[in-house]
This record gives structure tokens, sequence and C-alpha cells, in this order.
């Protein structure tokens, strides 16, 4: 099956990707990360999703960078901690945008590369791809069977750029606090 697999950053491609195309899924990256700050470090996380994308052979599209919007959905929830309200509302602005590009491209599912994080739950994750998608949602949990460890191998073999915080400007002041 044709799947749209929503990219947050070259790593978690990297493990995600390989599980999918492991499961013989045609794969088209979808790189929609507005949540990321500053510009710069969205520029290194997109070189590096883009350079997983050649070396595992699919293509990639690269979502509106609207910093905006983001910043509405997550607006009132700037001191939730990582993982909580905040979180929860980034997760839904992306899969929701993945879900739109999934119906626009013609591919037959959904799903993110976001669930490989130790730092995030696969179970509000999914729930949530599925509240918008439903069956054209596929439920992953990609850090299983050492996945995120994988991606971490794969990541050092090909020299990808390793980010040291989530992505919004709220976990980068937590930690560099
Ligand atoms: S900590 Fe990560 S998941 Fe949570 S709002 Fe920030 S970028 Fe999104």
């Amino acid at each position: 099956m044709k799947v749209v697999l929503h990219i947050c950053c070259g790593v978690c491609a990297a493990g995600a990707a390989a599980v999918l195309l492991g499961e013989g899924h045609g794969v088209t990256g979808y790189f929609y990360n507005p949540n990321i700050y500053p510009r710069e470090e969205y520029d290194r996380r997109l070189d590096a999703a883009r350079l997983v994308a050649q070396k595992l052979g699919f293509e990639m599209a690269e979502g509106p960078y609207d910093t905006a919007g983001w910043l509405l959905a997550t607006a009132g929830q700037e001191n939730e901690p990582e993982g909580g309200l905040r979180c929860r509302a980034c997760y839904r602005v992306r899969l929701e945008e993945s879900y739109n590009y999934m119906l626009d491209s013609g591919a037959g599912a959904f799903t993110s590369t976001l669930t490989i994080s130790p730092h995030k739950s696969a179970v509000e994750i999914n729930r949530i791809g599925e509240e918008i998608g439903g069956e054209n949602y596929l439920s992953r949990d990609f850090k299983k069977k050492d996945g995120f460890k994988k991606a971490m191998q794969t990541a050092k073999n090909w020299g990808l750029y390793r980010q040291n915080y989530c992505g919004c400007i709220y976990s980068m002041q937590e930690t560099h606090r």
C-alpha cells in the first residue's frame, strides 16, 4: 500500500521508513513541522530528512512552514510540560495536515515517525491519528523492537544531524535552562 509518512526529522525517518519499506509498503515522506524553532534548526532537520529519503529511495515533499498557525493552535499552553496538552495539540496539527496530504496524493494510509521517540506516547499519538483518519491511519509504535536504537545507529553511520531538543521554542528553552 502507498503510505504517507509524516516525517519530523532525519533520525526518526531513518527508523520508521525502514520499517514501512520492510513491510512492503510504498513510502511517500511528508515533512511538515511548523513547530520547529528557529528556522535554521528547521532547515537542518529538513536536510537530514532529505538525505534519508535519498538513501532509502523514497520521495519526500515539504509542507508549509506555517509557524503562525502552529502558535495559534498551541496558544495558552506555553507552560505545559513536555508530553502535556501543548504536545497533543502539536501532534494534532501535524497529523491533520499529513492526513490532508494523504487525501491529495491518493495514498491509502498515513502514519508518523513521531512514535519512534522514547519521550513520546505512541498510545496518545495513535489515538489522535485514528481520530483524524479512522481506518486510513496506520497505527504503529516504531520504537518497538529496538526501533529507536536502530535509527540512532543508522544516523551515526550516515552522519545525520541529531537534535538535542524536541523542536518548539519552549522545548528549546527547557533544554537550555
Ligand atoms: S515539546 Fe515537541 S511535541 Fe511538544 S509542543 Fe514542543 S515540539 Fe511539539
